[in-house]
């Protein structure tokens, strides 16, 4: 984190207790007992209205056992909601309005992680939105690499005084990865893209049917085709801000994710029906909902039961979470190193003790010599500890479970013995069903 970016004279009084910090916009101030409650928030969504945040709160709760929903007071500006570690608020249209919502978010996660740089830099930032595609139909989901302004650069730039400030609107890219990979399953086409976010609606993405408008169609025309070509896939009106000012704090994991209501290159109207829209807001949704639960697993604890004074590990998972070890399998399989096949798996188990390992498979050039993702979970299993594997899942790039290969059945006979569950295309099945009468250790006793 860039701490020297970062507003201390200001934030550090609040930490110190000689000033209270007032989040007027969202209606709640330091000393709140509500913002107590938030500190272990491991990502902050952001979606432009208000009834959308409320709908993915509550799709958040669901799929974390219904945990309960913490609503913030004030809603005439903002609507917020916090559940099961993650903070939805809405910030409006555009990035005047957005601005203040994510400089207060910012200054609110300052104090709730206590001016620690580390634990602030595990915290995610999510906008997900909506868009025009260009060259995309509606119903595409973009996550954006860069957010540029409308002359087509990765800044945002702001002019106040005597001074002008220029802010890298670039997105991380292994956050952009993360969600790409994450977001494959359901069959949801997901895009990496640059982004054009446009100060007007209308004149900043050249529509022609705004109640003022300066340009003709062939001047519209050729600045779409000129988006295109240079690798712009939507146009919003927040990413340039948005990457700008997460940037200038040091962030180092955020992203966009937008889905297409139209196809600029063909409209300026938004013409779907809104269950049409539904399915579109749905789409970038599923993609979110992969990418947090993936990327929230890492941190994830192992389900524990209450001693006497500690808690203690469930030994060996009898029922394995087996869409937890496909979306960590999906997860893993984004290190793949495939240049060659460009087949990448990925694979993850569970070991007795609960520990989770993942590896995706490593090839060169000799073709022969690849190691398959087995093998580098394997490996990974060896290198942190050792121990014996419960289940097992690999998968391809759509998330498909794939069977091991031979080798890699007499690996994980050696690691996870006959009883090591293990997920195939036809379902559940033991290690003994996977490789019968295996060579063991016990037949090197002559
Ligand atoms: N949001 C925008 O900013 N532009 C569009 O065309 C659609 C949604």
């Amino acid at each position: 984190m860039k701490t020297e970016n970062m507003n201390r004279t200001w934030l550090d009084r609040i930490l110190d207790g000689s000033l209270t910090d007032y989040y007027y916009h969202f209606g709640i101030s330091s000393n709140d007992e509500l913002l107590q409650k938030l500190r272990p928030v491991r990502a902050i969504v952001l979606a432009g209205s208000g009834k959308r945040i409320r709908q993915l709160a509550r799709h958040w709760s669901a799929l974390n056992h219904g945990a309960e929903i913490l609503d913030f007071p004030k809603e005439e500006r903002f609507v917020t909601s916090y559940t099961a570690g993650i903070l939805f608020a809405s910030h409006g249209m555009g990035m005047p309005s957005a601005s203040i919502a994510l400089q207060e978010l910012m200054r609110m996660l300052y104090f709730l992680k206590k001016g620690d740089p580390e634990a602030m830099d595990k915290v995610s930032w999510v906008r997900v939105g909506t868009s025009g595609g260009v060259g995309l139909p509606g119903g595409s989901v973009v996550v954006s690499t860069e957010g540029l302004m409308s002359d087509l650069k990765p800044y945002r730039l702001l002019r106040g005084g005597d001074g002008e400030y220029w802010f890298d609107g670039t997105f991380p890219a292994s956050t952009c990865r993360e969600i790409i990979s994450a977001g494959t399953e359901n069959g949801v086409a997901v895009v990496p893209g640059k982004t054009v976010a446009g100060n007007d609606f209308f004149l900043e993405q050249f529509r022609l049917d705004g109640a003022i408008c300066f340009e003709t169609p062939e001047a519209r025309a050729a600045w779409l085709q000129r988006l295109y070509d240079r690798g712009v896939r939507n146009i919003e009106m927040e990413g340039a801000m948005l990457a700008g000012y997460l940037n200038h704090w040091g962030f180092s994991s955020f992203a966009m994710i937008c889905s297409t209501l139209l196809d600029r290159l063909q409209d300026d109207q938004v013409r779907s029906t809104p269950e049409e829209l539904q399915v579109f807001n749905e789409k970038a949704e599923t993609v979110l909902f992969n990418y947090l639960q993936s990327s929230l697993l890492e941190q994830r604890p192992f389900p524990t039961v209450s001693g006497d004074d500690k808690d203690i590990l469930i030994p060996g998972p009898a029922s394995p979470d087996w869409e937890w070890l496909r979306i960590s399998a999906l997860a893993a399989l984004d290190s793949s190193y495939s240049p060659y096949s460009q087949f990448p798996v990925g694979a993850a188990g569970i070991t007795l003790d609960g520990r989770l390992v993942q590896g995706a498979n490593v090839e060169n050039a000799s073709y022969g010599l690849t190691l398959c993702a087995e093998c580098s979970m394997i490996s990974n299993l060896c290198a942190t500890g050792g121990g014996r594997l419960a289940a097992v899942y690999c998968v391809n790039r759509q998330g498909k479970a794939l069977v091991p290969c031979g080798r890699c059945r007499q690996l994980l006979l050696e690691h996870g013995g006959p009883d090591m569950l293990l997920m195939t295309p036809q379902g559940v099945r033991t290690m003994a069903d996977m490789l019968p009468q295996p060579f063991t250790p016990g037949d090197m006793d002559v």
